[in-house]
Parts: C-alpha cells; sequence; structure tokens
C-alpha cells in the first residue's frame, strides 16, 4: 500500500477497519457517542509550545546488531524513525539479548531517549548495571518532542524493505512493546493512557483523501500494522447528531497516547532506583566509546549516530507540533483528512501536529510558528457550526 502521510495511514487504518467489519458482519453501523464532547479552545493565543525535532528514518529500519569494535561489544539500537516510542520495549528486548551473550554484569548505554532509556530499563530487569552516557536527557532529548502515540510502522522502513524477515521481527517488537505498555496503565500522572480518538473526513473513508500538497519526495511505507489485527482497535461510524463536528463523515476508534513527561520521568525514576547512574558526556568521535570502562555497550544515539558513526542511510524526518493550553476536560484525540491535522489530549497541552511541505530529509529545528498557527486555525474549523 502507498502511504506517504501519517494521516494518510490512519485514513487506511479506519478504511481498512471498515472494511474487515463490513466482512465480519460484526460491528453495529453506529453506536452512542459519549453525552458531549468538550469543544477545544483553538485559537493561536493559546499556544503555549511549539517543538521541534527529527525522525531518524533508515529504508531499511532500525539498526539492531552487535559487533566487536574498539575493543568492546557494541550493540547499535537505532533508527526507528517515527516509531521509536511505540517499539522501544521490544527493540530494547532484542538489544539486550545481544548484550546478554558476553556474560558481562555492567552495562553501557549511549543515549537517553525513548531507546536509550527503555534499554537500560530492560538491561536493568535483566540483572545488570547500567550507566548511561549521554549528551542530553529528558526532556532535552529529541525523544522527548515525539507526538506520543502508539504507532509503531510510522517511517519505520520502505515497502521495499518490508521483507517477511523484517516484518516478523517487527511484528515481535510491536507485540512487545504494547505488552509493556499495558502494564503502565493506571499509574498516577497517567504516563500511559487510552482515549477515544474520532477521524474526520470530508469523503466516505472508503474513498481516497485529497491529501495536501509538496510531499511527494517521500518513499512508499508498508502497512505492517495490519499484522497486528487481534490488538489493533476497532473503529466504528458516528452519526452526525452525536459529535460536534464540522465533517460529513466521522468514525471513532481508541488510540494509545504516551503522556511524554510523566512518562519520562517514570522511566527515569525507576531507573535511579534500581542503582542506574547518567553521565553526561559527549562523544564527537566514535572510537572514544573505546575508553569506557564497560566493557559491552548499547549505542542508542538515534539520529546522533549520523554524525558519531558516519551512518548516511539515516535521513532526518522534520515534525513540528505545538500545545495548547491543557483542558482536561478534553479526553479524545482527533484526526481530520486531507486536512493536515492530528491532535492529541495530552496532559501536558492538547497537541497539535501539521506536517510541514518540506519535513523529508530536513533536519532544520527552527520553528516554524505559522505553520502550527495554521494548524490552530483549521483546527477552530473543525469545531465551526455545520453549513
Ligand atoms: C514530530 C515527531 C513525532 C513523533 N511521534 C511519535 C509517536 O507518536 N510515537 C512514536 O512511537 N514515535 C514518534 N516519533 C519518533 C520518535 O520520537 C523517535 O523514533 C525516537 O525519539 C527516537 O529515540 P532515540 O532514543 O533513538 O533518539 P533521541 O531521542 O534523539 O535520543 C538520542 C540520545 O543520544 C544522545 N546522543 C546523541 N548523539 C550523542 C553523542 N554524540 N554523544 C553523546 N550522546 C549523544 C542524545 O543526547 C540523546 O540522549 C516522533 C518523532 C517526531 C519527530
Amino acid at each position: 500500500m502507498h502511504r506517504r502521510l501519517f494521516l494518510q495511514h490512519t485514513g487506511a487504518l479506519l478504511a481498512a477497519s471498515t472494511a474487515a467489519t463490513a466482512r465480519a458482519g460484526g460491528l453495529p453501523a453506529d453506536f452512542a457517542a459519549p453525552a458531549a464532547l468538550a469543544p477545544i479552545r483553538a485559537t493561536p493565543d493559546r499556544i503555549i509550545d511549539i517543538a521541534v525535532c527529527t525522525r531518524p528514518f533508515r529504508a531499511e529500519g532500525p539498526r539492531i546488531e552487535a559487533e566487536r569494535r574498539f575493543g568492546k561489544t557494541l550493540v547499535h539500537n537505532y533508527g526507528h524513525g517515527g516509531s521509536g516510542w511505540s517499539l522501544s520495549w521490544g527493540s530494547a528486548r532484542l538489544a539486550v539479548a545481544m548484550a546478554l551473550t558476553t556474560g558481562e554484569k555492567q552495562l553501557a548505554v549511549v543515549g537517553c531517549g525513548a531507546i536509550g532509556l527503555t534499554t537500560a530499563r530492560v538491561a536493568q530487569r535483566a540483572g545488570l548495571r547500567v550507566r548511561i552516557y549521554c549528551k542530553d536527557r529528558p526532556p532535552e532529548v529529541r525523544s522527548s518532542a515525539a507526538t506520543g502515540v502508539w504507532s509503531p510502522d510510522s517511517r519505520i522502513c520502505t515497502s521495499e524493505h518490508a521483507t517477511p524477515a523484517f516484518a516478523q521481527r517487527w511484528e515481535a517488537m510491536a507485540r512487545s512493546s504494547f505488552k509493556t505498555y499495558q502494564s503502565l496503565l493506571g499509574l498516577p500522572g497517567d504516563p500511559v493512557h487510552w482515549h477515544d480518538a474520532y477521524a474526520l473526513s470530508d469523503v466516505p473513508f472508503d474513498q481516497p483523501s485529497p491529501a495536501p500538497g509538496g510531499r511527494a519526495e517521500e518513499p512508499d511505507y508498508p502497512d505492517l500494522e495490519e499484522l497486528l489485527g487481534d490488538i489493533r482497535p476497532r473503529s466504528v461510524p458516528v452519526a452526525p447528531a452525536q459529535h460536534p463536528f464540522n465533517a460529513a463523515h466521522v468514525r471513532r476508534h481508541t488510540m494509545l497516547v504516551f503522556n511524554l513527561a510523566s512518562y519520562s520521568r517514570l522511566l527515569l525514576e525507576d531507573f535511579f532506583r534500581e542503582g542506574g547512574e547518567i553521565v553526561q558526556r559527549e562523544f564527537v568521535h566514535a572510537r572514544e566509546l573505546g575508553g569506557l570502562r564497560e566493557r559491552t555497550i548499547v549505542h542508542a544515539t538515534g539520529y546522533g549516530a549520523r554524525a558519531l558513526f558516519g551512518d548516511d542511510s539515516l535521513v532526518p524526518v522534520r515534525g513540528q507540533t505545538a500545545r495548547l493550553v491543557p483542558q482536561p476536560e478534553v479526553d479524545y484525540g482527533m484526526m481530520w483528512r486531507g486536512h493536515n491535522l492530528f491532535v492529541v489530549p495530552r496532559r501536558d497541552g492538547i497537541l497539535v501536529q501539521a506536517q510541514g511541505d518540506h519535513d523529508w530529509n530536513n533536519e532544520d529545528t527552527r520553528v516554524d510558528r505559522a505553520l502550527s498557527e495554521a494548524a490552530v486555525n483549521r483546527l477552530a474549523v473543525a469545531f465551526a457550526p455545520r453549513a
């Protein structure tokens, strides 16, 4: 399946779900929406923060492999595209299994983003003493600027590289991560939470939506989530009387949200409680890793691997999110097909995401405020009275 955009992806997901539902004949054509959805106060003056980061994309997928270098066993764990948070636990388990074969009890982890932190936690739970070395830690890492939803096949590889072997490894990582995320529900601060989410569309969901232009550079991505049919939330149509949105077609599904502020803090606290240490340090040359006292190292520098290891296969895919003043009463997410709009009800603000025209291979992390303001204005239109 040809998919250039996350929003298109979501449309495809919903359409696929609709088709599957119709085939199964099992789901009701409609069911009652919550009594009233609190409207989002969508005005640009309510933007409290805009974050930009780059997805560390590799056409062949993340690099998770061990090598002997600099007199060390070096396990690489980087290049997770737009799926780093989602796949982190499964990816960490693969990397730690490789590290454990050395028999060493001390592990260095280079990097303290989604991948480094979860690798460190998995290693601790396997009985290792772990020291993290990193230039930055949350909330300064790129991972902290992510959207924070379960999106395990978002820009994870190109269709060309989605071989059966890759798909099998991806599925194992995704299922392992998903399982761990279910064990993090119901904790103080809601680090992980399920929400309803509404998909809006001007055309029926089984028709392609007119996508905003300008993203022709992106490659084809595979629809790997098809492999997770049993844990993939279903979607159902919502009748016009049951939603406040200014859209002809609306469907509802559920979405797994990571509240990255409290979730990162939880990971750090757990890491320190189990004796973990963080050494703030930037490595300029990979050979500097040879000077670390640990003999086994997991390398999890994300996009940093491009400079550190000269991995030119890493492509930066820029992404920008804005946060509106938190509205605890808004407990649903939404996306509007063809309108370049994705909204997540995070605890630290209503997150509004829109894609830029030139995000592909773009490492410019300067804020484009006009992009986010335009997205917030489109969000206001989504709540305008229906014609
Ligand atoms: C806009 C946007 C939205 C996203 N939304 C989602 C989402 O909803 N769900 C999802 O699953 N994924 C999402 N992603 C993808 C996800 O954010 C990434 O896959 C993930 O952050 C990668 O994590 P990482 O730990 O590999 O890298 P990073 O977070 O970049 O961490 C790298 C670590 O290595 C350190 N480091 C780097 N270079 C060096 C060096 N030379 N010396 C020492 N330390 C170094 C850094 O300081 C940092 O600690 C999104 C990405 C973007 C851009």
